[in-house]
């Protein structure tokens, strides 16, 4: 994987922490345990520097270093069963050729004491893990892992440790996690030589992307003279100048301890983790000088212009206006903590939510779709920078927007900032600290790889209330604080880029065309037996592709260490104002977290594609006596947001019902509580319609953002299309969010008149801000649950003015209790809507869209979730993917990804990702149901899909989301038991048996969906649909 750079700020936003209930079982905690630690103490080849209480976080940090290769090591003790381990190399290509990224790719295929292929993609399957996985960034390559299992922590620990120091680096690896050269159809000599390698085919599709061309450029040339100024993750047509002795002399040099960053966090005990650190790993290393070290970059004495070129967009909403525009300004060391904290919050002073001058100056006059896909400040380099600027917008407006840029920047250096807004700021931050993920440890770990990178202090960027109280301090001693700043960084700054992008119609030929001449200049220089060579390695890749693996290898948890049973979440059922509600009794750290389920039952149908833009729109036209502005910094002040989604969920025992709605969602500090009903109240009684210049600037954002989102969300696009015509859910849900609803919003961005729109999104609110048909959810602690109902009764009495009885559109409704205990009809229930005459039908769609890589999917009619053969295919499909299409459609066909899985919709859906081949893959599905009739498995490979199942099933929930899937879904512990008990009793014969009957050709409807480039087979058959 390869990851794209974050904000300070974006971070921020995942740094949250789960308290441990477990806790309480124990006499000492681990935060407690952990102070115990001294300075200078040896533990194991390593000394502690330094151990520090960082009560914000709940936490204690132990800072290491090892005493023979220096490598660094964090310890972070919390109560927290997921327990994360991380080691970080930093690694600082020059040059272009991908190494880094095809390291990582590379060490992961198997090393010294597990010599077996791919043990990384193996251990999915043999650990109860919460999270693996391995990131490129552009000056470092991170190994991260949790899980809740201790003895699991130690088996991942192990493989990861010798896939990073210890790794095979076979030159097989080489070629088909990198890139090699091979006929076509590697059984037949007489084929074409083309580029194969996963990774060339990963950065292909990354490149297809124009926000990612553009956030490469930018910081390319905006860090022109070190390692900033190539692609780390590699550019497709550079990946081919790397040679296997230089990717196993780059591994020599970075991977090396004395280059390394250990990270571990959670309640297990660190003494453990440093003994088989040191016996498995570091034992074998002396130390050495890794010279990695990122030098600053030289600053310009005068600003800078560049210009790139892009593929047009196909789905832009305005075809003639497709330019991007930014100015990008280099600031401060990022290891200067406090002052990389005090940019970050300028930054989103600047540009953050309506209120902000860059938001009113910029996007407000509507000249072009939203900011440039890089926008505010980013400390994932040495040193920070800060980008403004626009993309969707017309050649002729670039200079305007320069001179706004200018002019905004004086504005702000004249007037400042209102202390309420950076009260609202510090508010946030402050609710980013309280409310729990599941996934702290990696937050954390991803919060601080980049300064620690570079030797910054990451014990001191968790210590956030020192910097809030500094930053208040320094308010107060000068008010002109930040003013001063954007002087110095902004108008002072001689280190400005400012980078243009336009479409050009020949981009993609030109592409292939050189890709092509590279093809031709690299098969120039073969003679007669280096194709010989090349046929006979790709045979040989083939084979050792295509053979049985011997796993025995690597360690594995078995079946029995999963717990039999699931924790019960108990929640009451009460009634407010006549309205259901569900309050859940969590450990929520002083939030509060309302959500509201309204029924789409009552609104006319030929609305309903309106419903998405109605959602996205509804909390931020203003409300009441507030205008969007002051309604955006109410909810800043006072919530942890207010957001409208839309649902479609599918029935749990019948395949064609489903519920519709629109579920309302929020979260705010305790003492809020009131302040945040009044505005969903005013959202309810008065939202504001009468803004028309804003609510096109909204469309024109979402418009943009849903065009955005295809290249990489490709897949999810093509599974949605594939299940349209096989369950009435399908149907809607690709009404919701498929390729239509990006047509639509496409239709609607170019709509002169939007008056029309506007009254029609009144029509719905009516319709869906109904009491009568709404049910509520609290999650709060104990203490605070009683005050919340009490205000939610007032709310609904506030509210109650829209209750209206409609009448539903649809003649079928089916009712299910909110409480299964009860009888049907006794109380309270959901309404769904029944389709008892629905009509599944075949039907395979193609999307032609510029990209050079496909998005494949194939979509089968099955069974619902209480079904006795639900739990069989959910197995199935995770065994097929590990055990079958991983290998045809990835190692052997060069896509990204692909796979199976069983949703609870009832469709057994198959993908792929940025996959070269398109009818290729459609067989390769094909096969894996074969593959599955014959049974050729073995009880190992059962037993694995069911830890892998598992690990999915018991992943952590955060006390905000406990007892939402009973609230929406109607799924209670009960049911979920029953579904768990039929996954531990599947067997050989019940999967042989399920892929017979559903997965068979003919034996059930499917639908079959291609988004990709141009395709002459496609075409050629008149049983495609092309869009
Ligand atoms: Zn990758």
């Amino acid at each position: 994987m390869f990851r794209q750079s974050k904000t300070v700020l974006q971070k921020l936003r995942c740094l949250s922490f789960q308290r441990q209930s477990q806790c309480r079982y124990r006499t000492t905690s681990a935060t407690e345990r952990a102070l115990q630690y001294q300075a200078g103490q040896k533990i194991h080849g390593f000394t502690v520097k330094e151990v520090v209480a960082v009560p914000d976080l709940f936490l204690t940090a132990v800072k290491l270093t090892h005493d023979n290769t220096g490598a660094q090591y964090l310890h972070a003790a919390r109560d927290d069963s997921n327990n994360l381990f991380s080691v970080q190399l930093r690694t600082t290509p020059l040059d272009s050729t991908g190494v880094p990224h095809i390291l990582e790719h590379t060490v992961l295929c198997g090393s010294e004491r597990y010599p077996c292929r791919d043990p990384f993609f193996k251990m999915l399957n043999r650990s109860l893990s919460t999270f693996m996985n391995a990131f490129t960034a552009s000056d470092y390559t991170m190994y991260p892992f949790s899980t809740q299992n201790a003895k699991d922590f130690q088996n991942l620990l192990s493989v990861y440790l010798d896939a990073v120091f210890f790794p095979c680096l076979r030159e097989l690896d080489f070629w088909q996690e990198g890139w090699r050269l091979e006929n076509e159809d590697p059984t037949d000599p007489s084929t074409p030589l083309v580029f194969k390698g996963v990774v060339f085919n990963e950065m292909k599709g990354a490149f297809s992307d124009n926000e990612r061309v553009y956030a490469q450029h930018l910081q390319n040339k905006l860090y022109p003279d070190h390692t900033y100024s190539v692609v780390s993750g590699g550019e497709p047509l550079a990946i081919p100048d790397l040679s296997w002795q230089q990717l196993r002399d780059f591994h020599a040099t970075h991977y090396h301890p004395s280059n390394a960053r250990f990270f571990t966090y959670g309640d297990l005990p660190l003494e453990q983790h440093l003994k088989q650190i040191q016996e498995q790993a570091l034992s074998r290393f002396q130390r050495s000088e890794p010279n990695t070290a990122v030098p600053n970059q030289p600053h310009w004495s005068s600003p800078r212009e560049e210009h790139v070129t892009c593929s047009p967009d196909a789905m832009a909403p305005d075809p003639a206006k497709q330019n991007t525009m930014c100015m990008s300004y280099l600031l401060g060391d990022i290891t200067d903590t406090f002052e990389a904290f005090t940019l970050s919050l300028l930054s989103s002073l600047m540009i953050s939510g309506p209120n902000s001058p860059f938001y009113k100056a910029l996007l407000e006059p509507n000249i072009g779709t939203d900011f440039s896909s890089v926008v505010g400040y980013d400390g994932s380099t040495k040193e920070a920078s800060f980008s403004i600027g626009l993309q969707g917008m017309a050649e002729e407006d670039i200079e305007r927007v320069k001179s706004i840029i200018g002019q905004t920047v004086d504005g702000i250096i004249a007037d400042g900032f209102e202390d309420e807004r950076i009260e609202a700021l510090l508010h946030k931050l402050e609710i980013q600290m309280k409310h729990q993920s599941t996934s702290f440890g990696l937050s954390l770990a991803s919060y601080i790889a980049s300064c620690w990178n570079h030797d910054g202090d990451p014990v001191q960027l968790l210590k956030i209330s020192e910097d809030v109280a500094r930053f208040r301090q320094a308010l107060k001693d000068n008010p002109r604080f930040l003013q001063d700043k954007v002087q110095h960084y902004f108008k002072d700054n001689t280190h400005r880029l400012t980078l243009t992008m336009s479409p050009d119609d020949a981009y993609l030929d030109k592409q292939a065309r050189t890709e092509e001449d590279k093809l031709q200049l690299k098969i120039q220089a073969l003679s007669d037996s280096d194709k010989q060579d090349i046929y006979q390695k790709g045979l040989e890749l083939l084979t050792a592709q295509s053979q049985t693996q011997d796993a025995s290898c690597l360690p594995a948890l078995k079946v029995s260490d999963i717990e039999p049973t699931i924790a019960l979440t108990p929640v009451e059922l009460g009634t407010a104002g006549g309205v259901p509600v569900q309050y859940c009794e969590q450990p929520t750290n002083g939030m509060v977290y309302f959500r509201a389920m309204c029924s789409l039952n009552t609104l006319p149908e030929d609305l309903r594609p309106y419903v998405p833009l109605f959602c996205s729109v509804i909390t931020r036209l203003g409300c009441g006596s507030l205008d969007y502005r002051q309604q955006s910094q109410q909810m800043e002040l006072k919530t942890g947001g207010m957001s409208v989604s839309t649902q479609v969920i599918p029935d749990s025992s019948e395949l064609d019902v489903y519920e519709q709605g629109i579920l309302l969602s929020s979260s705010c500090l305790e003492r809020n509580l009131p302040d945040m009903f009044h505005l969903w109240s005013d959202t309810f009684n008065s939202p504001r319609f009468d803004d028309e210049e804003r609510f096109r600037s909204l469309v024109m954002m979402s418009a943009q953002e849903l065009a955005n989102g295809i290249s990489y969300s490709g897949h999810m696009y093509a599974m949605s299309r594939a299940a349209r015509n096989l369950t009435p859910a399908g149907h809607l849900q690709e009404v919701f969010g498929g390729m239509d609803q990006v047509k639509f919003m496409k239709r609607m961005a170019e709509t002169q008149d939007l008056s029309l729109a506007l009254r029609t999104l009144q029509r719905i609110k009516r319709h869906l801000l109904n009491p009568e048909n709404m049910r509520c959810a609290l999650n709060a602690t104990p203490q605070m649950m009683t005050g919340a109902a009490g205000q939610l009764e007032d709310f609904m009495i506030n509210i109650a003015a829209n209750k209206k009885l409609r009448k539903d559109v649809r003649p079928n409704i089916t009712e299910r209790p909110l409480n299964p205990l009860e009888t049907p009809g006794s109380g309270p229930s959901r309404k769904l809507i029944s389709e008892p005459h629905f009509k599944p039908c075949q039907m395979k769609t193609f999307f032609q869209l510029p990209f050079p890589i496909n998005f494949v999917s194939e979509c089968i009619r099955t069974v619902p979730f209480t079904h006795q053969d639900y739990a069989s295919l959910c197995l199935l499909a995770r065994m097929m993917t590990a055990k079958f299409l991983h290998g045809e459609i990835r190692e052997k066909g060069g896509a990204y990804g692909g796979g199976a899985r069983m949703g609870g919709g009832g469709l057994f859906t198959f993908y792929s990702y940025r996959d070269p081949n398109s009818m290729q893959t459609l067989s390769a599905f094909r096969k894996g149901v074969d593959w599955a009739r014959e049974g050729q498995f073995t009880q190992q490979d059962i037993d694995e899909a069911k830890l892998s199942v598992f690990s999915a099933v018991d992943s952590p929930v955060a006390p905000s989301d406990k007892g939402m899937g009973r609230f929406l879904s109607g799924v209670t512990d009960e049911l979920k038991q029953g579904h768990r008990e039929r996954l531990f009793a599947v067997t050989d014969r019940s999967l042989v048996d399920v892929a017979a009957r559903y997965l068979g050709i003919g034996q059930r409807t499917c639908g079959v969906a291609i988004l990709g480039p141009d395709n002459d087979a496609i075409k050629k058959d008149p049983s495609w649909i092309i869009k």
